[in-house]
């Protein structure tokens, strides 16, 4: 019978040491990469949304996807055929430090399954406790689940390498959380979500075995993860160890690049969120840019020293990438290779940046002057709250023989009705020298908006969209998942009929709990 089932391919647990305790109790995990543990079953569980898309690239059928045992499955009641579940071991750097063990504290590993040369791993997150749940419950709640489902597949069709959601489901059981840390606790809905990556192996995964000096578990996870992921570094040797650093450096450095393009800020960036394919991973506290602004951060639990601001992601990259480089040493012992690569992180970042922002502005040559230009614009985008999204977006309307049009076609971006006459002589002074820069290009001004319009997306999951999207649900309506679902299917199109999410965040969310204030409960 053709079922995705026959593509059940678990690597993971076939070539990792197990941890040999059995029972699903709180401890510290040594010498093991991870735990066999079963999913919580759940009360009554009911399916919100399962991506179409997903089904596809894993070759489940819609008759399977509405099957009593699907259901089952990714609602933690069952668990497959052949499969035995599990939760991994890692640690992390949290806001800087060293938190020792963290680990998959409320994710549990279903399976892993090839297909049409594909690997995927299953992962419900919010399925129960685990041995690494520290003093938490294992559960997720729903506001926290619609975010990462929508997100996570919103930024797969933005072209930014992410981690992937299957499905959305509510749990039917109460989960209490104190979602602004001030003794407010109270009773949200359960929900768990189903996710979808190659793998969920984070920079913590290693980092785990080298703060306990587990050099043989390390290299162990190092080899595999090579073997299975990044093959084409080939036979296995210290050399090879470094092409691996490499190779990790510089998707992250990619990935860091990508987020800057479209405005997207993580909000916790600590090493055991650091996907070691270079994904985005762990939607929490994440928000998108609204007004451009470099030191904006959507995690209120950082609001303090702002660590994981926008402007700060490249920098924490790279921190985070020496907590790495930290790790493999142990394995390599010798640091130049690592440091090389680190150092070339800091250039390759300059010049991509760079290559990026070019892009943006539909620059498709390349002239000394660009840097220039791009910073003149970084200081008008501040001058006064200014719509990143809707900026970039209606800059492709710009005539490079009419720059004194330049402020009426971005006019949408900005928050406040009217400019003082000095910042409208500072943006029209910008519109010249881009106008005079467009002159060296040689596409047309209508080519030039084609481009554009394929790097600068029309919409993104704007903080307050997501709000909406909860705040309905919480109700039991759940078709504006659906709604926005299918819009950031398609980011870079037009798409008329849905016009009213082209448009700046309302004045009532911009102090709202959920859009511009979030927390790491979840
Ligand atoms: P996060 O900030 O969501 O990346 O989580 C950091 C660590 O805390 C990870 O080890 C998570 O698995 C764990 N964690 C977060 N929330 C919970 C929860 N509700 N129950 C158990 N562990 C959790
Ligand atoms: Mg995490």
């Amino acid at each position: 019978m053709k079922t995705f089932k026959n593509h059940i391919n678990d690597t993971f647990t076939a070539n990792l040491p197990a941890d040999p305790i059995a029972e699903n109790t709180r401890r510290q995990v040594t010498e093991s990469c991870f735990s066999y543990v079963s999913p919580k079953a759940t009360s009554n569980p009911e399916l919100l949304h399962v991506s179409d898309d997903m089904l596809e690239t894993l070759g489940i059928s819609k008759a399977e996807s509405e099957s009593e045992e699907f259901l089952k499955v990714f609602t933690g009641n069952a668990v497959l055929p052949n499969t035995r579940p599990y939760a991994m071991c890692y640690g992390g750097h949290q806001f800087g430090n060293w938190a020792g063990q963290l680990g998959d504290g409320r994710a549990i590993n279903l399976t892993e399954i090839t297909y049409k040369e594909h690997h995927w791993a299953l992962q419900l997150k919010g399925a129960g406790e685990t041995p690494y749940s520290r003093t938490a419950d294992g559960l997720a709640v729903l506001r926290s689940s619609i975010r990462e489902y929508l997100c996570s597949e919103s930024m797969y069709h933005l072209g930014v390498p992410t981690t992937r959601a299957l499905s959305l489901a509510l749990t039917g059981d109460q989960v209490l959380r104190d979602m602004l840390y001030n003794g407010n606790a109270a009773y949200e809905k359960g929900a768990v979500v189903c996710r979808v990556a190659p793998s969920f192996l984070r920079f913590g995964n290693f980092e785990i075995f080298a703060a306990r000096q587990d050099v043989a578990t390390l290299k162990t996870l190092v080899d595999y993860t090579i073997n299975q992921f990044y093959p084409e570094l080939g036979t296995l040797s210290k050399a090879t160890y470094v092409q691996f650093f490499k190779a990790v450096s510089e998707r992250t450095l990619k990935l860091i690049i990508e987020w800057q393009r479209v405005g997207f800020v993580h909000g916790v960036m600590n090493t055991d969120n650091m996907s070691i394919l270079g994904l985005t991973i762990d939607y929490g506290p994440y928000g998108w840019l609204e007004g451009f602004d470099f030191g904006w951060t959507p995690n209120t639990t950082d609001s303090q020293h702002k660590r994981y601001r926008y402007g700060n992601q490249p920098n924490i990259g790279l921190w985070n990438l020496y907590q790495l480089a930290n790790a493999l040493y142990l394995l390599i012992e010798e640091a130049d290779g690592l440091q090389t690569v680190l150092d070339d992180y800091k250039t390759d970042f300059e010049t991509q940046s760079l290559q990026m922002m070019r892009s943006k502005l539909g620059l498709q040559t390349e002239l000394d002057d660009d840097l220039q230009l791009i910073q003149n614009l970084e200081d008008c985008l501040l001058l006064t709250e200014t719509d990143m999204t809707i900026f970039f977006r209606n800059l492709a309307k710009f005539e490079k023989d009419k720059s004194g049009n330049g402020l009426q076609i971005i006019q949408d971006a900005f928050y406040q009705s009217e400019l003082n006459i000095e910042i409208a002589e500072k943006w029209n002074a910008w519109f010249q020298q881009y106008a005079k820069r467009l002159q060296q290009e040689l596409i047309s001004d209508a080519e030039r908006a084609t481009f554009m319009n394929s790097v600068n997306p029309k919409y993104v999951l704007r903080n307050y969209m997501a709000q909406l999207a909860i705040d309905a649900a919480e109700k039991s309506d759940y078709s504006l998942i659906d709604e926005l679902y299918q819009l950031l299917k398609q980011p870079y199109d037009e798409q008329p009929k849905y016009e009213k999410w082209f448009a700046k965040r309302p004045e009532w969310a911009r102090h709202k709990v959920g859009c511009s204030m979030l927390s790491c409960s979840s």
